[in-house]
This record gives structure tokens, C-alpha cells and sequence, in this order.
């Protein structure tokens, strides 16, 4: 057991998220990159890993969203109390902004193991006693866009983050693992604190990119950042961050030792984005336990597998599972969803019906609308025999984002009056919605613009409750179809062939229409138990698309702690 004297003394790793997806009831996140922050929180907690975490408390969250009568999105503050989920530190530190002393305070939320070991949760917070009300506005909302809010937001993570941890006592900090750019201002701390001395912050610093285009990454002004930061740059900044803006990302390259992009595709996109940095991959996974429905964790339970490497256990198992016992797991699964529907939404699915999921955050790229690029066709080979299910948030100033769910409300009323083709929008997408429909699911529709989706998450916890994906060949999806192509379908070119980066939003359809009528509907229709043995292929999926393989590769590449061989992505692929 812990010794709480010596525990902060003994953990190494300290990994900063700007976002962090511990639990639906902690609306501290907005997506992809919390949810995976959560996944490898709760993986570290069940392996033991000496880890330690850092994000901000937003006391408002992200937002709850509703669907209004027209199909807005309409965006609500969260009313949450989380006094009672986490615990009040009573250290307060002190952090300069534009020269002013600001109060910061922290909350401590634990994540604990399968065995009972814990990560500790940081959660810093500005909305302290003493703070002028502007300085207690600082961490209200996640994602901010002003450009102020949000660079104070990032100097509170890092620089608010290392200091803090450094108060507690944890003093044998050997990796500050950075999750995104948003976390590079420890850096700074850091290099201060060293005096300059580069080489010594390089050896202290990681950093994991999860951003596939230029656009993506924050920069900063540097008259903000001087107006921010005062004293707390270095003259050499510059050569560090980028001459014209303070790139994040770049300060975040040039100050870590090792440097990742999270899946084999986007770790090839960051180095082409970023030519002489050396960046490695190690592709992401997803919590299997936490991810994996009630129904089917019952069945899976049943094999002797190995309590802590669960899913691992799964590739050479899964072949064993009964046809029976899977669809039963499958089906009450999808009686969850298509209740939890009905309870929520006046169009109401049909259990007998295939029922194809898209849910994710609602932003240009992961192109939402793609499916109905030609309802005449669509509705053709659907009619009667597919039911659509969507979900997602749009970014408060997203306006693009905000029109597709609109527009997706507008498909469903055409195809619906015309076809009598249901489609469903269900509101506020948050780990719970995921959970009900990466289970309930039959089929995971994924279709973004090539190259942009550096992993995409939602598809492997569809895999590991036997969905299957229908999917781009992009992001992890690259290497899991390769490592299975029973597994799922690809949309379109790989990666290399004829037309694989022109993105014709028209083609792409007419692809997706082709593999429906030709492969997933006779597939589901006639012949159910190939689908069934295609599902176990999905599942098998899982063994490798986890974040217990996933902390291990970097406990090994990252952060040195395993002296042991190499547990390598290629014995897999
Ligand atoms: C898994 C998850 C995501 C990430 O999905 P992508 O496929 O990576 O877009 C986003 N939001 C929530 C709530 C999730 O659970």
C-alpha cells in the first residue's frame, strides 16, 4: 500500500493535460484528447505507473448541449458541485499575470487501480479567496477562445503545474510528460529554473502532439506574451518557439527529449509538418474495462483471462467466444441503446434494423454530413434496412460545426417524409452517450478528410464491443485494418493508392454507398453468423488497441522506467 509520507517523494512521471475525462460526472473535457487522458490516468492506476496528474478545475465545464425545435444547438453552462468529488488542498501558491500576483489553489481527485494503487489528480483552480473577480474568471470555462483567456489558461497548466508540484513535495519528478502543446509553458518554468541550461530541460520533458494540421496548434503573439509573462520569457525565446508568434507546439519540440505522435500515420504527418525534429509513435488506445458494455464484460469474464492485461488476453481467446452467448451480449447492449433513444428522441429505431453510430465532436474535418451527400442513392440502399444514429458537441464558435448538426436535423426531416429513413440526433454527447452507442451500435461510420484524424478513439471502443467500423483509412484505422481486415470495412483508398488524398466528398459517398449495398447489408441481413465471426475479429482488435499496451510503450520509449526488451508495435503489425 502507499505510504502518503513518501508518495509524492516516489512518483516520476507527472503528465499534464489541458483536459482530462476521469468520469461523465467531471465535465472537465471536451473530446478525443481528455477522454484519452482519462483512459491513461486509469491505466497507470491499474499498472502502477509512479504518475501524477495536472489540469485545471473549470467550474463551469464544458457545456451541456440541447437540440432546439428548429435543430440548434443550443449551449447551457453546467451547474456541477464538485466540492464533493474532490478534495480542497489547503496550499495555495503564488503565480504572476501581467505583473500581478495571482492566488492559485488546487483540488486533489484520485483515480484508483484494479489493485488499488492511485494516481493523484491536480486540478488547479484561480476562483480562490483574495483573487480580484477578473483572476477568478480565469479557469471558469474550458477552451476559452480569447486569446488571453486562453494563454493565462496554458501558463496556469504549466507554469502554475510544475510550481505547484513542486511545493507538494514532489521532488523526484524525472519526466514532465506535456499531453498537446497547451502544457509547453513548464517548459519555461523549468528552463528558469535551470538557468538557462537547455540540455537539462530536454532531459526532464516529453511531449505527445495530437495535432495532424498547422492551424490546429496555439500561437501566441509575443507582445501577449510579454504583456503576460513579464520577466518569465527568455531572450532566446524566439529561437525556441518560432520567430513571428509563440508557437506551442514548436516550444514544446525544441524543449523535450523524446517526441511522439499517437498513431503510425500521424507520426509521419508531424514529421513531414515539422522536417528535422525527430518523432516517434506510439499509437493510442482506449481503457478496455471501462470501455467494454456490461453484457459482453460478462462473457469475457467467463475465459480465464489475465485480470490485469484483460484485453491482451483477448487475441488469442476471442476465437473460442460463442456465437450465441455474443450476439445475446450484443443485442442487450443494443437494447440499451435503442431505449436510452427512445427515452430521448420522438424518432423511434427499430430493434430488427441495422444501426449504423457517428458521434464525436462536430468540427469540419470529421466531415458529419458526408453520408448524405446523395439521399436519392442513399436512401435507395437504406430504405428499410438502416437506421442512422448521431451525436456531438460543436465548439461554442464553431459556426460550421454548429450548421452540420443543423443540417443533419434537416436530413432527417427529408428522409424521413420522403423514404420513411430514420435518423436521430441525440443530445449532449458526453463518456456516458459514448458508452451506450460504442456498444449498442452495429456498425461505426468514421469519414474524415485524410490525414487530419491522428488517431480517432471512438472507433476502437466500437471494436472492442464487436462493432464493426466502416471507416477512412486514416488514423489508427490504417493499422487496425491492416492488422485485421475482417474487422471492418475501408472507405476509399489506402494511404499511397490513386485518389488517396483528394478527399471528393462525392466519390467518398458513392464508396460508402457501394460497400453498404454490396458487403454490410447482405453481410448483416443474410448472413448473421459471419457477422458475428467478423465481430470477434473486432473484439480481437481490442487486445491491441488499448491503454495498457499503449502505457507500457510509454513507460518504455518515454519514460524509461522499463529496462526490460522492448515491447514493440511491430510483433503485431
Ligand atoms: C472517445 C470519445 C471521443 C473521441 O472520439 P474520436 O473518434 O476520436 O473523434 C470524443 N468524445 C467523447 C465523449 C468520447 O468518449
Amino acid at each position: 500500500m502507499q505510504d502518503q509520507k513518501n508518495d509524492a517523494a516516489m512518483r516520476r512521471i507527472a503528465y499534464f493535460s489541458m483536459e482530462i475525462g476521469a468520469h461523465s460526472d467531471i465535465p472537465t473535457y471536451s473530446g478525443g484528447l481528455g477522454v484519452l487522458a482519462g483512459d491513461t490516468i486509469r491505466s497507470a492506476a491499474d499498472l502502477e505507473i509512479p504518475m501524477v496528474a495536472v489540469t485545471l478545475c473549470y467550474d463551469k465545464g464544458y457545456f451541456f448541449q440541447i437540440i432546439n425545435g428548429d435543430g440548434y444547438q443550443v449551449e447551457h453552462e453546467i451547474r456541477w458541485d464538485f466540492s464533493d468529488t474532490f478534495d480542497l488542498l489547503p496550499k495555495i501558491i503564488d503565480l504572476e499575470i501581467q505583473g500581478k500576483k495571482v492566488k492559485l489553489g488546487a483540488w486533489k481527485y484520485e483515480v484508483k487501480g484494479e489493485h488499488g494503487w492511485t494516481i493523484p489528480v491536480y486540478l488547479l483552480d484561480t476562483d480562490v479567496e483574495g483573487n480580484e473577480q477578473w483572476q477568478r474568471n480565469f479557469t471558469h470555462v474550458l477552451y476559452d477562445s480569447t486569446p488571453f483567456q486562453r494563454i493565462v489558461q496554458e501558463v496556469i497548466l504549466g507554469i502554475g503545474g510544475a510550481k505547484l508540484l513542486e511545493e507538494l513535495g514532489y521532488k523526484n519528478i524525472s519526466t514532465y510528460h506535456m499531453n498537446e502543446g497547451h502544457a509547453a509553458f513548464l517548459t519555461l518554468y523549468l528552463f528558469n529554473k535551470f538557468k538557462g541550461d537547455l540540455k537539462r530541460v530536454k532531459e526532464k520533458c516529453v511531449f505527445t502532439t495530437h495535432t495532424p494540421v498547422p492551424a490546429g496548434h496555439d500561437q501566441f503573439d509575443y507582445n501577449l506574451v510579454k504583456d503576460v509573462l513579464r520577466g518569465q520569457t527568455p531572450d532566446e525565446i524566439r529561437k525556441y518557439a518560432g520567430q513571428n508568434d509563440l508557437n506551442m507546439t514548436k516550444l514544446a519540440l525544441s524543449m523535450s527529449r523524446y517526441i511522439n505522435g499517437v498513431s503510425k500515420k500521424h507520426g509521419e504527418v508531424s514529421r513531414n509538418m515539422f522536417p528535422g525534429t525527430k518523432i516517434d509513435y506510439i499509437t493510442n488506445g482506449v481503457h478496455s474495462r471501462f470501455w467494454t458494455n456490461p453484457h459482453l464484460t460478462k462473457v469475457l469474464d467467463s475465459f480465464e483471462t489475465d485480470e490485469i492485461h484483460w484485453a491482451d488476453s483477448w487475441f488469442d481467446k476471442i476465437w473460442k467466444l460463442d456465437a450465441d452467448d455474443l450476439w445475446r451480449a450484443h443485442t442487450k447492449a443494443k437494447y440499451d441503446l435503442l431505449d436510452y433513444e427512445k427515452s430521448n428522441h420522438y424518432v423511434l429505431f427499430d430493434r430488427e434494423i441495422l444501426t449504423i453510430g457517428f458521434a464525436r465532436r462536430f468540427t469540419g474535418y470529421k466531415r458529419a454530413t458526408l453520408i448524405f451527400n446523395d439521399l436519392e442513392k442513399l436512401a435507395k440502399i437504406a430504405e428499410k434496412k438502416i437506421q442512422f444514429l448521431f451525436a456531438g458537441k460543436a465548439h461554442p464558435r464553431d459556426d460550421y460545426g454548429k450548421s452540420l448538426i443543423k443540417m443533419i436535423d434537416d436530413y432527417s426531416e427529408v428522409l424521413w417524409n420522403n423514404y420513411r429513413i430514420k435518423v436521430a440526433f441525440l443530445e449532449n454527447y458526453d463518456m456516458d452517450l459514448a458508452k451506450i452507442m460504442i456498444s449498442g451500435c452495429d456498425v461505426w461510420l468514421n469519414n474524415p478528410i485524410r490525414y487530419r484524424e491522428a488517431s480517432g478513439t471512438s472507433g476502437m471502443k466500437a471494436a472492442h464491443n464487436g462493432l464493426l467500423n466502416l471507416s477512412v483509412l486514416d488514423g489508427w484505422w490504417i493499422e487496425g485494418y491492416k492488422m485485421d481486415p475482417l474487422a471492418g470495412w475501408a472507405i476509399g483508398p489506402a494511404p499511397g493508392e490513386p485518389g488517396c488524398e483528394e478527399n471528393n466528398d462525392r466519390v467518398e459517398a458513392q464508396n460508402i454507398y457501394t460497400l453498404l449495398e454490396k458487403e454490410v447489408i447482405p453481410l448483416y441481413y443474410k448472413n448473421r453468423s459471419e457477422w458475428i465471426n467478423r465481430m470477434r475479429h473486432a473484439i480481437a482488435l481490442g487486445s491491441y488497441f488499448n491503454t495498457h499496451r499503449m502505457i507500457r510503450e510509454y513507460a518504455d520509449k518515454a519514460y524509461n522506467l522499463i529496462e526490460q526488451p522492448r515491447w514493440t508495435t511491430s510483433e503485431l503489425l
